[in-house]
């Protein structure tokens, strides 16, 4: 008899996109000739920047001659990009790392779920509600279902979660709060759903936690490329001490428009060590780079000269006027639901609107009704988790007439 891992039974369906999906198909089929706009997607609209397609045609033509053929290349990735991710996106912002620090993959998904084949079944797993769902499922895989703390995150708190206990052998231990202390904490900034950030404080807070926890930090940083205000931090390692106790995920898929393309990258500072049941000490960046080894092909040479060229002073040039016509969207967007009396979360920092449905209406309910009366797709707030019944989130990949219209379309119906 086979046995399978008993534990992808213990998934939900995901129920989120597939009765979006469905709900709309409905619609289209009972209103052929209403034109229906979508803000829920959570992709990219416009083409790949200039610099990246030229930078993709020299790598093809590089595969096409013998002299610059090449096959396998490491696991790791090409030094070529590694060197421009180490300049560009920290020593830019003060924060010293080596390349082999650096772990190019195809994308932030793949690492963010595979993360946790370096570290043991028997860890107590914190992911803020809502959540990016990621975390939760690929946890559950690996048979961590019952060991999963949520995080609430909401406007009371301004979406930055408490912190939760600490292990009952430090003093600052508190029995009364039920949930147990995390070994593995997730962190979403700029967040998806709700487009809201941290403060360095705020960020830093975590950071002395897991240090004096022995948690380790889970950071996303997907959405960083979105940040306009100055004082928010880019990446965890610009808070002191974070190299020991966080891994880093970045991804070119929202910054670059690589969500088709598919390049990304991981790391996994050298400081980062753990103790092993044997008490010895454990260094996660040599694990990793051993797991990566073993399962990993690396990501295309040819998706790796194009993630090479978002780094060339053109390619930045595209990447950032890309990013502006986003964040312009998402400016009109808050702004016009604002002046449409919602309360609207998020969008300044990140690409993402978190809005509170009026008139109390669960998540779903307001979904039905833009569907209904305004041919407007959102994403129903509590599809990211229980903390998100009440809101629907409104995406700014969408194109800048789409938004505009959308606006007039919520405007005639509130
Ligand atoms: N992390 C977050 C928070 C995301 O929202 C997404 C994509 O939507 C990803 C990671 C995955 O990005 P990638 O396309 O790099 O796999």
């Amino acid at each position: 008899m086979i046995e399978i891992n008993e534990h992808f039974l213990a998934l939900q369906n995901n129920y989120l996109f597939s009765e979006i999906a469905k709900r709309v198909k409905a619609y289209k089929t009972e209103q052929p000739d209403k034109k229906l706009i979508s803000l829920g997607i959570g992709d990219v609209s416009l083409p790949l920047p200039q610099a990246v397609c030229r930078a993709m045609h020299a790598a093809v033509d590089d595969l096409s001659r013998k002299e610059s053929f090449r096959g396998y290349g490491p696991e790791q990735g090409y030094d070529f990009l590694k060197e421009q991710i180490v300049e560009h996106d920290f020593a830019s912002r003060g924060v010293t790392l080596d390349k082999s620090e650096i772990f190019i993959n195809d994308g932030a998904k793949s690492d963010t779920g595979n993360i946790t084949d370096i570290l043991g079944r028997d860890l107590l797993v914190a992911v803020g509600d809502p959540v990016y769902p990621v975390y939760v499922d690929s946890n559950i895989m690996a048979g961590r279902k019952d060991s999963i703390i949520y995080l609430p995150c909401t406007a009371e708190n301004n979406f930055v979660p408490a912190l939760p206990g600490y292990r009952s052998e430090l003093p600052e231990s508190d029995p009364a709060l039920p949930q147990g202390s995390p070994d593995l904490i997730y962190l979403c900034y700029p967040n998806n759903p709700t487009g809201t950030t941290l403060s360095k404080e705020e960020l830093q807070v975590w950071v002395d936690y897991a240090r004096r926890n022995h948690s380790l930090i889970l950071f996303d940083a997907a959405y960083e490329a979105f940040i306009q205000h100055e004082e928010i931090p880019h990446s965890i390692y610009e808070m002191q001490g974070a190299k020991e106790v966080a891994i880093e995920f970045r991804s070119f898929s929202k910054t670059a428009g690589f969500t088709g393309l598919r390049c990304g990258y991981t790391v996994v500072p050298e400081e980062l060590v753990v103790k092993t049941s044997g008490a010895k000490v454990q260094s996660l960046n040599q694990l990793w780079n051993r797991r990566q080894s073993t399962k990993f092909n690396g990501a295309s040479y040819v998706s790796q000269r194009a993630a090479e060229a978002v780094y060339s002073p053109e390619g930045r040039q595209q990447v950032q006027d890309n990013i502006a016509y986003y964040m312009a969207n998402a400016r009109i967007l808050r702004q016009g639901l604002l002046a449409c009396g919602l309360k609207v979360y998020g969008g300044e920092d990140a690409p993402y609107l978190w809005v509170k449905t009026p008139d109390n209406f669960l998540s779903w309910e307001f979904f039905e009704l833009l569907l209904q009366k305004a041919a407007l797709v959102s994403t129903p707030g509590v599809g990211f988790g229980s903390c998100g019944e009440g809101y629907i989130r409104f995406s700014a990949f969408g194109e800048r007439e789409s938004c505009l219209e959308a606006l007039g379309r919520i405007h005639q119906i509130l």
